[in-house]
């Protein structure tokens, strides 16, 4: 039994998160800047051997919820976006060596959350709202789409 029918539902818009992992590897440096100038700037993180991290990534979607089917997105289709553009490219891989375009751009957190931002908005149908990054439990960026210079 229905308690209420979805196109009588109170909310007009709803957010809704998909929250995975990824596990990568990554040096923080800029090619053109000497080893010294890259320790000074990023600190450990400039290590040249690398080190890795246990992403977590919370993706937002925003929308109504189909008047058919109650959902905003269907959730198996979203779930296969993230793991076609984001955890199969990134998961257990040298993000400046391995995955494009960090061997040009510098693979911080804030970085990565631009990417992953850019590879899924393409295929959501302008219902992504915002894409947070945790690098560490104590560290995480928000990244709601728009021009970062
Ligand atoms: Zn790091």
């Amino acid at each position: 039994m229905y308690l209420f029918s979805v196109l009588e539902h109170p909310f007009k818009s709803m957010f809704i998160t998909r929250k995975f992992e990824f596990s990568a590897s990554h040096v923080c440096a800029r090619p053109e800047l000497s080893p010294e100038e890259n320790r000074r700037l990023y600190g450990e993180a400039a290590n040249p051997h690398g080190h890795g991290h246990n992403y977590v990534v919370e993706v937002t979607l925003r929308g109504e919820p189909d008047p058919v089917n109650g959902m905003v997105l269907d959730l198996k289709q979203l779930k296969d976006i993230l793991n076609r553009e984001v955890v199969e490219p990134f998961d257990h891989r040298f993000l400046n060596y391995e995955v494009a375009p960090f061997d040009k751009v510098v693979p911080t957190v804030e970085n990565i959350a631009i990417e992953i931002w850019r590879r899924i908005n393409p295929r959501l149908g302008g219902s992504l709202h915002a894409v947070r990054v945790y690098e560490t439990p104590d560290l995480y960026v928000d990244y709601f789409g728009g021009e970062v210079k």
